[in-house]
């Protein structure tokens, strides 16, 4: 017999959805720092599947996909239970940046709990949502900063057995690359989807498209974590076929400009280039030509700057080129 599903004092009982908020923090001045989540109850049994967004507070275009998501599905056919939440960094999201103001930094996870806020933002979310879970699906979407290309990351440093569910689990997404994420020797993983795999349940993300709410991006996203339950045999029916394989690539170039000024983009997210193919110029403050930034390997344009204001040394592009040798991210 299938049982009511209750997170804090959210509970969903069978075949049904329930929402409200579960509390991660307290600030200096004592208000309470809560995230919206939406628990979704199948008919059915099955595993749990939680799908996050707004880990960085400017990654908006997530946003609505995950409410389409929860508000698609017939929870007659659902097999197992849904946590959604749409809002994981409700600080940065109300301040409109990419990071936490408070402590310069995304959410870490399993986080800690005598850590800063977004180390305590992480471990608030790791042991009431995460460890539920059997899935993850982490979304990131374009920021004030870089426009996405289709993509997907799983982690390189998982058990054997988990990181092939997570690629076989990102290709039913049907991203246009897959990034490899290695591990460096000694460092701790600090992404939610590598946190759900270090604890053996299955853990993806995802990214796409451009800052803001838009439809085009709401129904890529939506029909690709649809897909990915149908795989995951959640929903019922098969998932579409993958005419497309996706590129595998485990590394990532930031490009940078070595002068300050506007930058205006040659190729957009998605795009393949070759070595020397140009990526962008920066211009003055008089519309001058300061710098063509061209590419300085071959691969796919998985990021592309979007606020086009940059200072000398910041990265306009990234390219996941196709050579496999470890590059420090941005
Ligand atoms: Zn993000």
């Amino acid at each position: 017999m299938k049982s009511d599903f209750v997170i804090e004092n959210i509970r969903a009982s069978v075949g049904e959805r329930a929402q409200g908020f579960i509390t991660v923090d307290e600030s200096a001045a004592g208000i309470r720092t809560r995230i919206p989540i939406i628990l979704l109850n199948g008919a059915h049994e099955g595993p749990t599947l939680m799908i996050a967004s707004g880990v960085h507070g400017d990654d908006l275009n997530t946003i609505p996909m995950v409410w389409r998501i929860a508000e698609s599905i017939d929870l007659a056919t659902l097999y197992g239970q849904v946590i959604a939440a749409p809002i994981i960094n409700p600080l940065a999201f109300e301040a409109g940046t990419h990071l936490t103001p408070t402590d310069h930094s995304s959410p870490v996870f399993p986080g800690d709990a005598a850590g800063t806020i977004s180390q305590r933002i992480g471990h608030h979310i790791y042991n009431k949502l995460v460890v539920q879970a059997d899935y993850v699906i982490d979304m990131h979407g374009g920021s004030k900063n870089a426009t996405l290309a289709t993509l997907a990351h799983i982690d390189g440093g998982c058990k054997p057995e988990i990181f092939a569910k997570a690629q076989d689990m990102a290709t039913a997404f049907q991203p246009q690359l897959i990034v490899v994420q290695e591990s460096k020797p000694g460092s701790q993983p600090r992404g939610l989807a590598q946190a759900a795999c270090r604890r053996e349940a299955v853990g993806i993300y995802v990214g796409l498209g451009q800052m803001g709410f838009n439809e085009q991006d709401t129904v890529r996203g939506t029909a690709g974590v649809l897909n990915v339950m149908r795989h995951i045999k959640m929903l019922p029916g098969e998932p579409s076929p993958v005419t497309t394989p996706p590129h595998i690539t485990y590394t990532e170039l930031y490009q940078k400009t070595g002068y300050g000024g506007g930058f205006f983009p040659a190729v957009s997210a998605g795009q393949e280039v070759n070595v020397g193919d140009l990526l962008g110029t920066v211009f003055d403050v008089f519309g001058q030509p300061k710098a063509q930034i061209k590419a300085e390997v071959a691969g796919i344009v998985d990021a592309i700057r979007f606020y086009p204001v940059v200072a000398a040394g910041d990265w306009v592009a990234s390219i996941a080129r196709w050579e496999s040798v470890y590059e420090n991210r941005a």
